[in-house]
């Protein structure tokens, strides 16, 4: 049965988390630093929480969505809201590392809290569908207790394990697979426009061989087919900041780290460039420039 819960962070992802949550019948109260953002959700039938320490109050569970732990931390690591966490349940669906889910479990055990981790893997426009993926790890009962609430935002949930870390070390194992392939995808763009071939009609070649990431290369091949790099799927800021993540973890954990290293130093590049609020595929501009 939908009941109540609070979602933190009201960004691209926690509005869409939101939104789907009163779609489907939740009482939701919500918070987010910027209050203007929740303005479409209170006419929807979202209840603003005047502070955020109001909002874990007013929900046995609350959904944190924000751009990382660090603004996770600044949000809820006040002595209020620890004096008021004992009994709840958060569900942390900002991305992060194996390490910052793990403590971040560890401050939730420490203040009488539950706690699920989760990775989202799928775009705020992918959300809410019957295959939409988000990984999730915690303790088994508090997932359970949680499935139905989970499978709103996606029906293609997976429980890694009940070591908090999990679903972010997973996360960071995929996503290194998928920034493989989207610059080689990329550096594949270049060789076709230097060659004076289109660069859409090679993304359609590509998409053919890999069927489940298609769509997503043939809409980035013709944002650079048309030099409109306007956000439109996945800014890049999130790449620059999921590539630092993979090389974090590359290096903390003493695994060969050249592949990161390599993909770090061309996202760093396009994060210099100011291409931070473009959309992905602004990256071949770092990839026109010379070595
Ligand atoms: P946005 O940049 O759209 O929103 C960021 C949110 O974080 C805003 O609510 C912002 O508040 C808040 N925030 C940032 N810093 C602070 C701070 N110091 N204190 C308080 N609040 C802060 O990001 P998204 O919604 O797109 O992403 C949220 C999370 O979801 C990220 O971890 C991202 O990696 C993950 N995710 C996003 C995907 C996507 O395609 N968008 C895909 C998969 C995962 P304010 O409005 O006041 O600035």
């Amino acid at each position: 049965i939908p009941g109540l819960v609070s979602v933190i962070g009201l960004g691209a992802m926690g509005s869409t988390l939101a939104l789907l949550l009163v779609k489907n019948g939740y009482q939701v109260t919500v918070w987010n630093r910027t209050s203007a953002k929740a303005e479409s959700l209170i006419r929807e039938g979202a209840t603003l929480a005047t502070s955020a320490v109001a909002a874990v109050k007013a929900s046995p569970v609350t959904v944190i969505c924000v751009h990382n732990y660090a603004a996770t931390d600044d949000i809820l690591h006040t002595e209020e809201i620890e004096n008021n966490v004992s009994g709840r349940t958060f569900i942390q669906l900002t991305s992060g590392s194996p390490k910052e889910a793990r403590d971040f479990e560890a401050w939730t055990r420490k203040h009488g809290a539950r706690y699920l981790d989760g990775a989202i893997q799928a775009a705020p426009s992918q959300m809410g569908r019957p295959d939409t993926p988000i990984l999730v790890s915690g303790a088994k009962d508090v997932f359970e207790q949680h499935e139905a609430l989970l499978k709103v935002f996606g029906g293609g949930i997976s429980f890694i394990g009940e070591e908090a870390g999990s679903a972010s070390a997973i996360d960071l194992a995929t996503l290194s697979y998928v920034y493989g392939s989207v610059l080689g995808f990329f550096h594949g763009a270049r060789i076709v426009e230097s060659e004076g071939f289109r660069v859409d009609t090679y993304s359609d070649l590509v998409a053919g061989i890999t069927p489940t990431f298609g769509d997503f290369l043939k809409h980035e091949g013709r944002m650079i087919q048309s030099e409109n790099y306007e956000i439109s799927e996945s800014p890049l800021k999130i790449s620059v900041d999921a590539v630092e993540r993979i090389s974090d973890q590359a290096h903390k954990a003493g695994i060969n780290h050249a592949f990161p290293t390599f993909a770090s130093a061309l996202f760093q590049k396009a994060s210099a460039m100011n291409l931070g609020n473009e959309e992905l595929a602004a990256i071949i501009k770092v990839l026109r420039t010379a070595n």
